[in-house]
């Protein structure tokens, strides 16, 4: 199966194959006739899969393929129709996303842009009073410029929710929900999400309109092509394990996961110290810092990249070698996220968990949630120690961890995997009622704004 036999147009067909996929993945397969045939859509698909060129390909069809919609006298400036609204959970997502759209839509003459907080909304403004097709937003940012009068969404033909399971994750459903009331009734919805909680449901029944059901992996599962391993270490002995690992098999890309923002500093100062090159991405640190840590990573130019969770949603860096847990994260499906990052797209990859005495039970709970024991590695001389105790961890942290969680979940007893304290329970962003419901800037890290 080709994706000219999918019917999409040799504009389309032609960036695609210059980008170097021949065939298309399965959620692809699936997703992009059904877009084509313009009906609502609900796919369950885990990051890696291929989902952003599901729906970015047929709505660069749908959109180009009923001609040029320029009045005939030309746009008026400031009255551009944005026909498509993509939304992201995170600024990174938006980038790639809106990456993709250019790359994939090379050749057809359409228009996107990227929005989100963080940076500078003049810009962002004075971009909106030219051409935009396709907007790809995160929540807080778009309801900015709603509230300013500075976007008009009520020309918008088709919606996107991608990741919708980590916006609401991240509170954004509030946010979600103002947008929705400013979108025409008439408009094809397509809602991409890895996990299906009740709540995803709820969102998905009052989007909807009998939807197609696509699922391509089974939620929780990790791919087959990433080799999984725990190193067992002591706790204090972590950051030496990892330079050896990283010294010793000569990895030159390694993604690395911290719990805290704070602990994610201090590994990559480490590091550095160590003659490793690495910087930290997380949501204390400012856009232009993050851009610039992230494209260096993706080029090869820095050896490791040392991440929190939420920052880290929306990594895609093809054939991403090595990811590493340097904590386990506090909710197993994030390990199921962090580990996404590599093995992408049918490429091998491999995943290593430095596992310490205090994680024991956060480790059998990802075992539990992905259905199988990891194999477990001693390295030589780093044998852990029997008479270290476990200690709790604590709000994210343990000894020596950092101030609080990445992005905006942390929440007390968010402690030992405990899922009851995780992050599905969206919390609601601001009293209700209150103007657009924002919570403290301290609280935003790493998050869409
Ligand atoms: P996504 O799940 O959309 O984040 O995509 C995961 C990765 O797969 C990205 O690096 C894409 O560039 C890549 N990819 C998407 N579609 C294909 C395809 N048909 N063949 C090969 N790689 C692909």
């Amino acid at each position: 199966m080709s994706f000219s036999s999918l019917g999409l147009s040799d504009e389309i067909v032609r960036a695609v194959t210059e980008h170097g996929y021949t065939i298309p993945t399965p959620i692809q397969l699936q997703a992009i006739p059904t877009v084509l045939s313009g009906g609502d859509l609900l796919a369950g698909a885990q990051t890696g899969t291929g989902k952003t060129a599901g729906f970015t390909l047929p709505i660069l069809h749908r959109l180009s393929s009923g001609g040029d919609k320029a009045p005939s006298g030309g746009y008026t400036p400031g009255h551009y129709p944005i026909r498509a609204l993509m939304l992201t959970p995170t600024r990174e997502l938006a980038a790639q996303v809106e990456e993709s759209v250019r790359t994939y839509g090379k050749y057809v003459k359409l228009k996107s842009m990227v929005m989100f907080g963080g940076v500078n909304i003049n810009p962002q403004i004075q971009r909106l009073r030219t051409r935009v097709d396709i907007l790809v937003a995160t929540p807080g940012r778009l309801l900015d410029h709603l509230q300013q009068k500075t976007v008009d969404l009520s020309h918008v033909e088709i919606l996107v929710l991608d990741e919708a399971d980590r916006m609401l994750d991240m509170g954004f459903i509030r946010d979600i929900k103002r947008v929705l009331a400013v979108l025409p009734k008439h408009r094809q919805n397509l809602l991409f999400s890895a996990t299906f909680s009740d709540e995803i449901k709820l969102l998905a029944d009052g989007l909807l309109n009998k939807p197609a059901l696509i699922e391509v992996a089974r939620r929780n599962v990790t791919a087959d092509t990433v080799a999984q391993k725990v190193y067992k270490v002591d706790r204090e002995r972590k950051r030496e394990l990892l330079t050896h690992l990283i010294k010793e098999h000569s990895w030159h890309q390694v993604l690395v996961f911290t719990r805290t923002k704070h602990g994610a500093n201090k590994l990559s100062e480490q590091l550095t110290k160590e003659g490793i090159p690495a910087l930290a991405i997380h949501g204390n640190k400012s856009q232009a810092a993050r851009t610039r840590a992230l494209s260096e990573f993706k080029t090869g130019k820095l050896q490791v990249l040392v991440a929190t969770d939420i920052a880290a949603r929306g990594i895609d860096i093809s054939e991403l070698p090595h990811v590493v847990n340097f904590e386990l994260p506090n909710v197993p499906e994030d390990y199921v996220h962090r580990i996404g990052r590599t093995g992408r797209a049918g490429s091998e990859g491999e995943a290593v968990s430095l596992v310490c005495i205090d994680e024991k039970k956060l480790l059998s709970d990802i075992e539990r949630l992905i259905k199988r024991e990891i194999p477990e590695v001693v390295v030589p001389g780093f044998e852990p120690d029997p008479s270290i105790k476990a200690e709790p961890i604590l709000n994210g942290q343990n000894r020596g961890g950092g101030q609080q969680r990445s992005g905006g979940r942390s929440q007390p007893g968010a402690r030992s995997g405990n899922r009851s304290a995780a992050p599905s329970a969206a919390r609601p962003r601001g009293p209700a009622g209150s103007g657009a419901g924002k919570p403290p800037l301290h609280r935003t890290g790493g998050r869409g704004r």
